[in-house]
């Protein structure tokens, strides 16, 4: 209820900021990518977390009015790093499931790039694994669209639920992020561990760049480097940060 109360004058105050979690190389360590993640912070300086208000908005439909306000401001910072001359990883924004039952979400979408005079290729975006359970002809068409557009497509939580093997060979993705509840217990069990070694060759196979998230630990990182996996987000390296 406070969230449903305070939704729109937290959307026009432009209380819905956005954090960055850097992605790093696995090899080198170096930044190469970034996932921008909401954080509401209220006027008295409280910062609520996206797990309290964004499945609220999911419900209300609320979501794609937030989405767009955050693509405004990380399109407006890379816009602002374009102009003082910094090098810029790709930025990944989160797409809500409401987006993709909207036929004009890319028109939308490359239309606020354009304006910005922002390159659709340095965006990148997270499509939830759960939401490959939608009207598949129109997933399809949305999805083949934005990357016809130019921009970069993760299937985000990989692993999580009812993985579809076979929707990741039917949809134009670019990347596979492996999801973090992967990593949630600090030591790698050795299921977990041949879970994960067929994922990454599955990806490689198909010719997926791989993000493993939610990574804390050495034993982790150590593992997913010996096995090859891409890139890495995680507390190990970076929380989100203004
Ligand atoms: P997600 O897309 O899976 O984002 C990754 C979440 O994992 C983030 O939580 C991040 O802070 C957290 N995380 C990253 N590294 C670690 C780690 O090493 N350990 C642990 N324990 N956690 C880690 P956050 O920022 O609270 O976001 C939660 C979810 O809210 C996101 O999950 C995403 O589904 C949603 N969300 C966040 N921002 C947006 C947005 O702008 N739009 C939409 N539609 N959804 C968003
Ligand atoms: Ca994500
Ligand atoms: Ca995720």
């Amino acid at each position: 209820q406070y969230v449903e109360t305070h939704m729109v004058e937290a959307l026009d105050n432009g209380e819905f900021k956005v954090f960055y979690q850097p992605k790093v190389c696995t090899e080198t360590g170096e930044i190469v990518g970034a996932e921008a993640l909401v954080r509401w912070i209220r006027p008295d300086g409280e910062m609520i977390s996206p797990g309290k208000f964004v499945p609220v908005f999911e419900q209300n439909g609320f979501i794609t009015d937030m989405d767009f306000a955050i693509y405004r401001s990380a399109i407006a910072d890379i816009k602002r790093w374009m102009r003082d001359g910094k090098k810029i990883p790709t930025i990944s924004l989160n797409v809500s499931r409401q987006h993709m039952r909207d036929e004009t979400f890319p028109d939308k979408i490359c239309a606020l790039v354009d304006n910005l005079g922002v390159p659709r290729n340095m965006i990148e975006l997270e499509i939830t694994e759960s939401m490959l359970t939608e009207n598949m002809n129109r997933l399809l068409d949305i999805m083949t669209r934005l990357k016809e557009a130019g921009f970069r497509i993760s299937v985000d939580d990989f692993g999580s639920g009812y993985s579809s093997l076979n929707l990741i060979t039917l949809l134009p993705f670019d990347t596979l992020k492996i999801d973090g509840g992967f990593f949630l217990r600090n030591d790698l069990t050795e299921k977990n561990k041949a879970v994960i070694t067929s994922v990454v060759e599955l990806a490689k196979n198909l010719k997926l760049t791989t993000v493993s998230e939610g990574v804390e630990t050495d034993e982790q990182v150590t593992f997913l480097r010996e096995l090859g996996c891409d890139m890495i987000q995680g507390y190990y390296y970076y929380k989100p940060m203004p």
